[in-house]
């Protein structure tokens, strides 16, 4: 059997009044309730015949000698479940019948029948509680004649009232389906003491002492409907059933053994019913928290998301009117609503929170509040026709970090107030919306941010150029004695200068084509181009560079020609800034630099190795990020921009291509790795 759904259905077995053993084909016991260890019977001593599906009347060896007992036995599976009542207290009973062992076996049997098969025999149970209270309400009432029996049920999250769920007999029936209000009624001290009440004439103490005299009931016994264990809603105590007659005189001992008996079965029944609608429901909320989340998670725009949440908030409570507030120091400001009913609401209206109560509890106590309509006095005339006809409101705080960033609030125009359900499915769906909330306030921020950004690159960018070349001729003219011979004292700061100048006109470039990247506003040829020659070209043109510094910088011999569909330009571009880089943050003293090109399979790779300082940790991924560059104490400051390994990234994948850092360890060096696809010709 499946352990979860075996649990429900042993912890139901529990709350009986009786003892319940699961035997298999063989005999061996599979599970016992406490029941039957309390008895102490052992379960080797239980005959096969008492397997047979049916009734039997059997003694049994328990703690306290033989124990005469009335099995029902019945089929799950492979298994005989046996139901197990102790007869002791009937033999002897004052007014039991003449033969009261068997004729109240038969007689509990087949009330045990009839409730099993109202809240579904072999475990297939209805989870609708008022079906079964009813039926259950009517077989109490053939078990003891001449009686009018009631099931009160106190409906989870309102427990301030009762409500006739089950009610048969002249008087009885007439209150099926009314609700009232549970205090100081024979209900709530029957509830409150969990003990069964008897009372005779005591109908005109309780407050609805006019509704008992109205059926001109005297005498009554309301039997407590409790859990052992909670159920998933929390509640222990579900409700009472009451048998009441007409006539003067209590109960017989022999009808209260019977009412608490059956009142054993009714808990089972309804607790059955509960746990149930339980499971449905949870699964429900479970569909719909992932039905949601997925919704939500479709769209990065605040508008949308909200909307959505407003849909599925009004779908799933039934309602007719959802509002989103945000918080705002001591104020709400109305976001955005939906009225299915086409009634209006004001966005970007404040309101002081500590105007409206519900508001007010919900924000303070960061939970969801159940309540009435909001105070509409200060309201403007607009909102206050919304509102005037709300009869129930849900007023959900959305909390992000421990604070209520937001508050949902739903209303309902029916006379339909929320309950324990609708609360715990509301803080599911507002965490959920809380996350996407703040992921597309992120994510609106970021682009801003972006854009803001981008805006300031293009513009420094094209300032920048104008001065820097005006500057660069200059400087030129200067060094090359255009302007008149310059004096000897001044050619170690002309070259100083243009080195500067170099750099400078170098991170000018830099930024244009991040900009222009950032843009889209960069060409792109895609034309075929030889691999190898590229690489060559790009050692050449970093040749006098390396022997500057003393380099070893090579094309591997085993590279091959290889053609692709690439941008000769933007190629070169993104190997000059790999074979730059390698130069640059090579093995000081003698930089070791390899470039190697070759095909692997659909790709074309180019590999460009050096034996430097090498990348650790999470600056392998930084590196690529604009204006990202590693701090690391122990080498000298390089000039650079931190805009390189972007560029050249964006200039491959602008290609098709990729641009991995595939090995680098620190002091030992790095391989950035250009992959392109292969011309399809090839
Ligand atoms: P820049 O070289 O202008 O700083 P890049 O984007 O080309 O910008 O490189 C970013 C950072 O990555 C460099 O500052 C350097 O710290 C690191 N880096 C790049 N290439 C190498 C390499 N071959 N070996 C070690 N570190 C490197």
């Amino acid at each position: 059997m499946e352990p979860a759904a075996d649990r429900q259905a042993f912890e139901v077995l529990e709350n009986m009044a009786d003892a319940v053993a699961v035997v298999g084909p063989g005999g061996e016991l599979r599970w016992a309730s406490r029941r039957l260890v309390e008895l102490g019977i052992a379960v080797s001593d239980i005959p096969e015949s008492a397997r047979v599906p049916g009734e039997h009347r059997l003694e049994l060896n328990g703690r306290e000698g033989r124990v005469p007992v009335a099995v029902t036995a019945s089929r799950c599976a492979d298994a005989a479940v046996l139901l197990f009542k102790d007869l002791r207290p009937w033999v002897g009973a004052r007014h039991a019948p003449t033969r009261p062992g068997r004729d109240l076996a038969r007689a509990l049997g087949g009330v045990f029948r009839g409730a099993m098969s109202v809240s579904g025999g072999e475990f297939e149970s209805t989870e609708d509680a008022g079906a079964v209270a009813q039926v259950l309400a009517e077989q109490g009432r053939r078990l003891i004649p001449r009686t009018d029996c009631l099931i009160a049920i106190v409906d989870p999250g309102r427990p301030g009232r009762f409500r006739v769920a089950g009610g048969a007999g002249p008087w009885a029936s007439t209150l099926l389906g009314h609700e009232f209000a549970i205090e100081g009624s024979l209900v709530e001290r029957a509830l409150a003491g969990r003990r069964t009440l008897e009372t005779t004439g005591a109908q005109l103490e309780t407050p609805h002492g006019h509704i008992l005299a109205s059926g001109d009931i005297r005498t009554s016994r309301l039997v407590p409907v409790v859990a052992r264990s909670p159920l998933p809603d929390g509640r222990t105590a579900v409700g009472t059933i009451g048998f009441y007659s007409r006539r003067r005189t209590p109960f017989t001992d022999l009808q209260r053994r019977l009412m608490d008996d059956f009142a054993g079965l009714v808990s089972l029944s309804l607790m059955r019913a509960a746990l149930r609608r339980a499971a449905r429901v949870g699964a429900e909320r479970l569909t719909l928290g992932l039905e949601l989340a997925s919704d939500l998670g479709r769209s990065l725009d605040t508008r949308t998301v909200l909307g959505r949440l407003l849909e599925r908030a009004l779908d799933a409570m039934a309602a007719e009117r959802a509002v989103v507030l945000r918080v705002e120091g001591r104020e709400t400001v109305v976001e955005d609503f939906r009225d299915r009913d086409g009634l209006p609401d004001l966005i970007g209206y404040r309101h002081p929170i500590d105007d409206q109560p519900l508001m007010r509890r919900a924000i303070a106590t960061r939970a969801p509040v159940i309540g009435g309509r909001y105070a509409e006095g200060s309201l403007p005339e607009r909102l206050r026709g919304a509102l005037e006809a709300v009869r129930h409101t849900l007023t959900v705080p959305l909390v992000l970090a421990g604070q209520v960033v937001a508050v949902l609030v739903i209303s309902r125009r029916r006379n339909v107030a929320f309950g324990a359900d609708q609360v715990a499915t509301m803080r599911l769906l507002g965490s959920l919306a809380v996350l996407a909330l703040r992921n597309a306030r992120l994510y609106e921020e970021a682009r801003e941010a972006d854009r803001v950004r981008s805006d300031f690159l293009n513009m420094a960018a094209h300032e920048l150029r104008t001065p820097y070349t005006v500057i660069a001729g200059y400087l030129s003219m200067l060094a090359d004695g255009s302007l008149g011979a310059a004096p000897p004292q001044w050619r170690q700061p002309l070259a100083i200068l243009e080195a500067k100048s170099k750099e400078l006109g170098q991170l000018v470039e830099d930024l244009l084509l991040a900009a222009r990247l950032d843009t889209g506003s960069l060409p792109v040829q895609l034309q075929p181009v030889d691999l190898r020659e590229a690489v060559e070209e790009a050692i050449e043109r970093a040749r006098p560079r390396a022997e500057l510094v003393g380099a070893d910088l090579a094309l591997d011999p085993t590279a091959e020609p290889l053609r692709v569909r690439a941008d000769p330009v933007l190629v070169g571009r993104a190997l000059d800034n790999l074979i730059n880089n390698a130069l640059t943050y090579g093995r000081e003293g003698m930089p070791w630099v390899r470039v190697g090109v070759r095909r692997d399979r659909e790709s074309a790779r180019i590999e460009v190795e050096d034996r430097g300082r090498g990348i650790s940790g999470a600056d392998r991924v930084r590196v690529f990020e604009r204006f990202y560059r590693v701090d690391d104490a122990r080498y000298p400051q390089q000039p650079g921009t931190g805009l390189g390994l972007y560029i050249s990234r964006e200039l491959t994948e602008r290609q098709g291509g990729r641009l991995e850092l595939e090995w680098s360890r620190a002091g030992e060096g790095s391989r950035f790795v250009l992959t392109l696809p292969v011309s399809r010709e090839d």
